[in-house]
């Protein structure tokens, strides 16, 4: 049986180092707040929301949870994201995606003060990736990818690393960061263009999966002991269970374990990862914008 990456049990130990950062910051009068802004009502976007809600307030963060009427209008949005730009109480914002389709997303991130961008999706901070200036903010599931890889001892650089996906959130800053100098990966990403896509895999030594297909990823795509990171959170019809589905990632999780390294289930994998690496970007805000003002 290969090797389980239990991204719950690194969440927590990352919690830990966070607990320790607040309480230095407490005495300094700081406590890191994090802005939630939620338009409309998707069930998804809502869980995820109460999810990170929840997580603020369990590590003592202020938590401002913003639940906006499906209809909001463009103007009213950015609006409210300039008052949470101006509100000296929070550090991070983020806007839950997708919004309803009368809100251009993009102008929205564009609005974001780039320091409080806690996503990363703001030009600003997707050029400090490029340019590997550490102030900026990576997105939180790429980061959390990494984190798992560096907490499970893989050793990345040198590494051939293929990326299944060349979306804003996951992919392509996934990509980036990899073969940032001193992570030093060869890395490989993989689109809906891609020819050959199981050959290209079988020469990886970690595959991360984010293309949102479930069980995409077969035996035949892994090679024998090669990593596999799996983000996909895909809902499949299970007529087994109560609500009705169950989430599964873009690996055949059971074809692939008997053959893999190491990897990561779908849930536990991942997903507890992108809350960690939120509320880790949320106090680096903290530390960044009051040592700016200081
Ligand atoms: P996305 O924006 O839809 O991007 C999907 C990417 O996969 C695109 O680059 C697309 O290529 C590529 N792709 C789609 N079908 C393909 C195929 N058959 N062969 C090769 N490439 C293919 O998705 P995303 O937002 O990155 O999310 C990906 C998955 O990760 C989803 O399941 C999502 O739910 C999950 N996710 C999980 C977390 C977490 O915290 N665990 C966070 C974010 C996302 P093109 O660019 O050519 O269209």
């Amino acid at each position: 049986m290969p090797k389980l990456i239990d991204g719950r049990a690194i969440a927590e130990r990352v919690y830990a180092e966070l607990r320790d950062e607040i309480a230095r910051l407490k005495p300094r009068g700081l406590i890191p707040g994090l802005a939630v802004v939620l338009v409309g009502d998707d069930p998804a976007s809502r869980t995820y929301v109460r999810a990170k809600d929840k997580m603020c307030r369990e590590l003592g963060l202020h938590s401002v949870k913003l639940e906006l009427p499906a209809a909001t209008t463009q103007e009213a949005l950015l609006a409210r994201v300039d008052e949470l730009n101006r509100d000296q109480q929070i550090h991070g914002i983020l806007v839950q995606s997708p919004p309803p389709p009368q809100i251009d997303e993009a102008a929205i991130v564009r609005t974001l003060d780039p320091r409080k961008d806690v996503d990363g999706f703001h030009p600003l901070n997707v050029a400090k990736l490029a340019l590997d200036d550490e102030t900026g903010f990576v997105p939180c599931t790429p980061l959390g990818c990494l984190r798992l890889l560096r907490e499970s001892g893989i050793a990345l650089s040198g590494a051939n690393v293929i990326v299944l996906g060349r979306s804003m959130i996951v992919g392509k800053p996934m990509a980036l960061l990899l073969m940032r100098k001193g992570i030093d990966a060869t890395v490989t990403v993989i689109h809906s263009r891609t020819r050959n896509i199981s050959e290209i895999c079988h020469r990886a030594d970690v595959i991360i999966a984010a293309i949102g297909r479930p069980h995409f990823v077969s035996a035949e795509f892994v090679r024998e002991g090669a990593i596999v990171i799996d983000v996909g959170i895909n809902r499949v019809e299970d007529g087994e269970s109560e609500r009705g589905y169950k989430l599964v990632g873009d690996v055949d999780f059971d074809a692939v374990s008997g053959i893999a390294g190491a990897i990561t289930p779908v849930p536990g994998g991942v997903g507890p990862m992108t809350i960690a690496m939120l509320m880790s970007n949320t106090i680096k805000a903290c530390r960044q914008i009051t040592s700016a003002s200081e």
